[in-house]
């Protein structure tokens, strides 16, 4: 009886010894950790939920890095698992990789849309407001704007020298040409090579009778592209002095021409060939009418577009304005 009970004794006492023996071990080896998972997806163990924050925290620094003001966030909470797990394993897993996986992101971009059409895309609101600001400036009708987008990935996005380059290519596309008026006519002498070879005279001078100097001067005031949409040629004259027909043909159009020529003539002469006298003092010949070379159709003047008294003498073949030393030439 005392040896049985001196046996359970001595086996209770074997078991507590080897469980703290064992639980001794466990406990140097296997750690308390927090078994993580997201939306169901299991991303690694941490030793803390506090652990887990540090994580999250300088993942959302680094996509933070790329533009300060993107949204990071997590489509669920995550949920802990209390458990035990070998101390190497702690280091072994790569949770930054798995939780970088879950994170989404979402960045607020400004796209600067000129005629429908996405030109750049800025992070920073008053990067797009100061691009849109410039180009209005530029070009004051430019149908421009800010378009707003959320996005999960940043794709795109126009550095200050691109911005620059595009801004310049539109504002030249765009730009209106500024034709100066007839009223910023330099009125000094051209003395071009043409003026020399072919008229010299103070009288029309005829060929062979079908082609006729346009008036007596042969002074060149402003000459065929005197400056940017300048398509005649321009040649000074007192008011009132005749203008003589090119050549025969058909009077398409004799009265006041709205677009800055005055008193104006246009004459067909067929296949497309249009000689046109503008700023005239009066108009001697009417739309439809036939007329011969050398004949009188207007007198000199300075109506419409003009400051000073002469002859805008122009050629057009097909509507498309030429230049009219290919013809006066042939005097
Ligand atoms: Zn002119």
């Amino acid at each position: 009886m005392l040896s049985t009970l001196r046996f359970i004794l001595f086996t209770a006492i074997s078991l507590v010894m080897i469980f703290t023996a064992v639980y001794l071990t466990v406990l140097n080896t296997y750690k308390p950790a927090v078994k993580t998972y997201i939306n169901g997806e299991f991303i690694g163990y941490f030793s803390d939920e506090q652990q887990f924050d540090e994580v999250y925290n300088d993942l959302v620094a680094e996509k933070q890095n790329i533009d300060e003001n993107v949204k990071v966030y997590l489509e669920s909470e995550p949920t802990f698992e209390q458990s035990y797990i070998r101390d190497s394993l702690l280091e072994e897993q790569n949770v930054y990789t798995n939780l970088r996986a879950e994170i989404k992101t979402e960045y607020t971009i400004y796209e600067l849309v000129v005629d429908g059409e996405k030109q750049m895309t800025f992070t920073a609101e008053d990067q797009a407001e100061d691009y849109i600001n410039q180009l209005k400036a530029e070009v004051s009708d430019i149908n421009a704007n800010i378009e707003v987008e959320k996005v999960s990935e940043l794709e795109d996005v126009t550095s200050t020298e691109r911005a620059d380059d595009i801004l310049a290519g539109i504002v030249d596309r765009n730009k209106p040409v500024e034709i100066p008026k007839e009223e910023e006519e330099p009125q000094t002498t051209n003395t071009t090579q043409y003026t020399a070879s072919v008229y010299n005279g103070t009288v029309a001078s005829v060929a062979d009778g079908t082609k006729v100097w346009p008036t007596v001067y042969s002074r060149i005031n402003c000459d065929y592209l005197g400056y940017y949409g300048h398509n005649g040629v321009d040649i000074g004259g007192a008011s009132g002095t005749p203008i003589y027909a090119y050549m025969g043909g058909t009077v398409t159009f004799s009265g006041w021409d709205t677009t800055g020529y005055g008193n104006c003539i246009k004459i067909s002469h067929g296949n497309g060939l249009v000689t046109i006298y503008a700023h005239c003092s009066a108009l001697y010949v009417s739309a439809g009418q036939q007329v011969s070379a050398g004949q009188t159709i207007a007198g000199i003047g300075m109506t419409g577009w003009a400051t000073g008294n002469h002859l805008h003498f122009e050629v057009r073949v097909n509507g498309v304005p030429v230049n009219p030393w290919t013809y006066l030439n042939q005097i």
